[in-house]
């Protein structure tokens, strides 16, 4: 850059943003984030070219776009970027990603990130549930010594469909059917060890094969199962070598021997309802991703961009 160029570009820093201006920094301070991520990503290619259509590992490069490397592979002949496949794929505004994640790191509603981010609901909606899939691929694969499970409920929602296959809930409105209802409520699983390592899954029925299924090779062998009794969590403890403590909260029963109890499970199970709260209902079949992103919030202690970023690499080199 030529002296005259340079001036005019000090000129024009005045007509940043200061969103811009915030971005600008960041990349003079050679801490970008969201180009570190995508470095890793074309690093990857190179150190282990794949083609993410059909695996095969013969490609070539193939021109370049928005200066980020394209490939062809030989193959199926198909183009692709490093960021094909990964939540980062054709998403725009890569500057605003960073502001948009730090409104999500402070659990901000769409409509108060969209507004700060200066997006539309729409982008921050897509936004949104493009970054949530990531934490909720982050569950404890290993549970173990005295491990707690119970069950809660939200209330079923189709928020968001165009087609409701049912009269829509009015909002503070009671569903219809307390309890164990299919029709009104999706129980979510919590098991949750004394590490802390949370596993979380929707499950609308809680059987035996269920429990097998969703548990088996993460609990360990030798640990103890606290719940309320229900007959499927005694059939998995006895299936799979497992001591199991029965909490009978109506029968006043809430110790056992002054360590076994669900408490932690249903402390896990308030805060998650407090923190849902301001979401004011979401939709069911994204409510995975919700429940993905309070787990991630709540097992990270002093949460900032960089450790999220961190998961996130970790995540895309899986
Ligand atoms: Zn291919």
């Amino acid at each position: 850059m030529n002296p005259a160029q340079f001036n005019q570009l000090i000129t024009d820093t005045k007509y940043l943003t200061d969103k811009q201006a915030r971005y600008l920094e960041k990349l003079l301070q050679g801490d970008d984030p969201i180009k570190h991520i995508i470095d890793e990503l074309e690093q990857r290619m190179v150190d282990k070219p794949e083609c993410p259509h059909c695996h095969s590992t013969l490609i070539n490069r193939h021109g370049k776009v928005d200066e980020m490397q394209r490939y062809r592979c030989k193959n199926c002949t198909k183009t692709f970027m490093a960021t094909t496949g990964t939540p980062f794929a054709r998403l725009r505004h890569k500057e605003l990603w960073l502001d948009y994640l730090r409104c999500m790191l402070a659990s901000k509603v769409l409509r108060d990130s969209a507004a700060e981010c200066g997006i539309n609901l729409k982008t921050a909606f897509r936004w949104r549930h493009r970054f949530l899939k990531i934490p909720a691929t982050l569950k404890a694969k290993k549970l173990e010594g005295i491990i707690e499970a119970d069950e809660t409920l939200f209330a079923y929602s189709e928020k968001g469909s165009r087609q409701l296959s049912r009269r829509p809930r009015k909002r503070g409105m009671k569903a219809s059917k307390p309890g164990r209802s299919a029709q009104d409520w999706v129980p979510v699983l919590t098991v949750r060890d004394r590490g802390q390592h949370t596993f979380e899954v929707v499950l609308p029925h809680v059987t035996i094969e269920s429990l097998t299924r969703q548990l088996k090779g993460k609990v360990q062998k030798d640990s103890v199962l606290c719940s309320d009794g229900y007959k499927p969590y005694i059939k998995f403890c006895v299936k799979n070598d497992l001591i199991h403590k029965r909490l009978d909260v109506s029968a006043g029963i809430r110790v056992l021997d002054q360590v076994f109890h669900i408490q932690n499970v249903n402390a896990y199970h308030s805060r998650l309802k407090s923190w849902m709260g301001r979401f004011h209902g979401v939709a069911t079949k994204y409510l995975e991703n919700y429940l993905g992103w309070f787990r991630y919030l709540d097992a990270e202690e002093n949460l900032n961009e960089n450790r999220l970023f961190r998961t996130e690499q970790h995540l895309i080199g899986t």
